[in-house]
């Protein structure tokens, strides 16, 4: 159980390892991501903090501007209040205006108008006749109010010189308190423009003044002078205003050039003027935009590595579990082949002892498998077969033969002893292919082998009686020939022939004749006492015994017990007279081997010789050759 949840926990490693690669692709690209936008963000507070400053400043410079231009307007409002119109006043104003030109950089010009709108004195150097600004919003307005202070204009078209300025204007008063006329001074516009441009706040950048009521007054872009006097009141800035501080950051869409901008705004605390720094957001983030491509790119190349390491790990891992699963099963089909097959697997060591041997042992062998571990694998087998085995290994382990094939006897723990057929092959080190041993395969042989004895038997006996058969018999005839002659001994052959057997088989009947045949071979087992002696069927109702060892007398006894025996057995066959019983001729014949020229075959016609006596002297008889029978024709001669 517990094996089981380990190995589903390894069949998800590569999973793991797929997720964690993925995890930390997308952790890196999750931190890279998060710190590009925190320097986006950084980069977008430094520019924020940029503009503040720059409108801070730009608006000190507008105030200090505007109050250089109403100093000026205050001590002229005074002049002309104290001296007045009057032709010599004039004069005197005109000669004080055209001493003052000395610095015309930032206020353009001061110019004096009467009540009608004339010109009465200025510092530009003009025709005055016939001018008159009675026209002008400005005039219009100081005409129309008795208010005292300086009112900043909307940008005018100068009437002396053609350029765009800005105007700061006061009324001044006759005596009375009535409308005397208005002073004026003037600005350039390019004077802001050009102030403007002098910093660097990238190519889509711009400083914007604007009075209080959202008119332009001056741009730092602006080429074509289109955008001074422009109304931008009804700018989300300025629709908003009031509600806002007086400084602030302020991002927007600009209806100017469409540029998303980022800005900030500063109102003048002493004018009613706001000066607008503004960097375009595409300039801000430009180099960020390089920096974190080129940032994002490496990281990209990482995260491509690491994935592709990645996939390439995985996959790994996917082959070697696909590999071990092959491993696994195929190790479990060996084992189920080794363990279920009814045939003894083992394994033996260059020592002789047993590595590993299948449970099948303790069906073939009696012997528990773990307790033969260690053992030496030989112990059991049979003595007068061991060293067969011990050959064939010594064979095997020495490498002169590959495998080998040996039937031996091994004892059983219960059984006696079984016959077993075993094959062996020798094993070799994966490494070295050096040979380490041998593995034996073993099955049980002892039926085959006892079949195989059963069948030898049959084949060495005769199917009727049960004696040996005429071929065993012409073996052991041969053998016994050889033996005696080396031996020196005598052989004797006995032929035993029944008596008119044709009539009994057609008197009796054949089933008849059978038992009768088998009963003379029970006979003929019974009068060999010998071990060496055999008694065999040699054809029909013929017989044979071959006597190793027993010269003719014991030939004629053995003979003559066979008949006796015979005839005490009773056998009735009536047509066999003169005893009406089964009876019996035989033919012996004895050789010393040692001492005769003759080969066994001799033996044999000399026995079948004698038998042929036997018959013609009268039948129920023993003849032994060599012996002079009579004739019974002879006899009743
Ligand atoms: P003799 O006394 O001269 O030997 O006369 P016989 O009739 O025995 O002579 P023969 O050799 O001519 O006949 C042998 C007979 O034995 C022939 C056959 O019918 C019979 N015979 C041979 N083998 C068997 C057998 O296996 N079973 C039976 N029932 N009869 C057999
Ligand atoms: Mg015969
Ligand atoms: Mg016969």
């Amino acid at each position: 159980m517990i094996t089981s949840r380990r190995e589903i926990g390894k069949a998800h490693i590569p999973l793991w390892a797929a997720g964690f690669v993925a995890l930390a692709c997308v952790a890196i690209l999750a931190l890279s991501g998060w710190r590009e936008w925190e320097s986006r963000q950084v980069d977008l507070k430094n520019a924020e903090v940029d503009m503040a400053n720059l409108a801070r400043s730009l608006t000190q410079h507008a105030d200090d501007t505007f109050d250089l231009a109403d100093t000026i307007l205050t001590g002229m409002v005074d002049r002309m209040e104290t001296g007045g119109t009057s032709p010599a006043a004039v004069e005197k104003i005109r000669t004080f205006l055209q001493s003052r030109k000395y610095n015309r950089q930032r206020i353009r010009g001061i110019f004096v108008y009467d009540e009608t709108g004339r010109w009465l004195a200025t510092t530009e150097d003009v025709n005055l006749t016939g001018l008159n600004n009675g026209d002008r919003d400005y005039f219009q307005r100081h005409r129309a109010s008795t208010e005292r202070g300086t009112l900043i204009g909307r940008p005018v078209k100068s009437r002396s010189g053609g350029q765009w300025i800005i105007t700061l204007s006061r009324r001044f008063n006759h005596p009375d308190g009535s409308f005397a006329g208005v002073v004026l001074t003037s600005i350039d516009v390019a004077y802001f423009t050009e102030f403007y441009r002098r910093f660097d706040i990238g190519p889509n950048g711009s400083v914007s003044l604007l009075n209080a009521d959202g008119i332009m007054l001056a741009r730092s872009r602006d080429e074509d002078g289109s955008n001074v006097g422009r109304d931008m009141s009804k700018s989300s800035l300025f629709r908003t205003l009031k509600d806002r501080p007086s400084a602030s950051v302020y991002y927007f869409k600009s209806p100017l050039d469409g540029l998303e901008r980022l800005s900030f705004y500063q109102l003048s605390s002493r004018y009613p003027i706001l000066v607008l720094a503004t960097k375009a957001q595409e300039d801000v983030l430009e180099p960020w935009r390089q920096q974190s491509f080129t940032r994002l790119a490496v990281v990209a190349g990482l995260l491509l590595v690491i994935a592709l390491t990645g996939f390439a790990f995985v996959r790994y891992l996917l082959q070697r579990q696909r590999m071990a699963a092959a491993l696994v099963a195929k190790e479990a089909d060996f084992r189920l082949l080794a363990e279920q097959c009814s045939d003894v697997v083992m394994r033996v060591g260059l020592d002789e002892r047993i590595l590993y041997v299948s449970p099948s042992c303790a069906r073939v062998f009696g012997h528990d498998p773990a307790k033969l571990l260690g053992a030496p694998a030989l112990a059991a087998i049979n003595a007068e077969d061991r060293p067969r085995v011990e050959q064939a290994i010594a064979a095997l382990k020495n490498g002169e033969a590959e495998e080998a094939r040996l039937i031996y006897r091994v004892r059983h723990r219960e059984k006696n002893e079984i016959w077993v057929e075993t094959a062996l092959r020798v094993t070799r080190a994966a490494e070295t292919n050096k040979i380490d041993g041998v593995v034996a395969i073993s099955r049980d042989m002892t039926e085959q082998q006892d079949l195989q004895n059963k069948l030898a038997a049959l084949a060495t006996s005769d199917g009727l009686t049960g004696l040996a058969n005429r071929r065993h018999f012409d073996e052991r005839l041969l053998e016994e020939w050889a033996r005696a002659k080396r031996d020196g001994t005598p052989l004797s052959l006995l032929l035993i022939d029944v008596d008119h057997f044709k009539k009994f088989n057609d008197h009796y009947g054949h089933q008849a004749g059978d038992a009768c045949l088998r009963a003379l071979a029970r006979i003929l087992d019974a009068q060999i006492r010998r071990p060496a002696d055999l008694a065999a069927r040699y054809g029909g109702e013929e017989f044979v015994l071959l006597l190793p060892n027993t010269d003719s007398e014991g030939c004629m006894q053995v003979g003559e017990r066979v008949r006796e025996a015979l005839l005490e057995l009773g056998m009735l066959h009536a047509l066999n007279p003169p005893s009406k019983l089964i009876t019996v001729s035989l033919g012996g014949a004895t050789n010393v081997p040692a001492q005769s020229m003759t080969e066994h075959a001799a033996l044999i016609a000399a026995a079948d010789r004698a038998l042929y006596s036997a018959k013609n002297a009268g039948r129920d008889r023993l003849v032994m050759s060599g012996q002079v029978v009579a004739w019974p024709d002879a006899k009743s001669a």
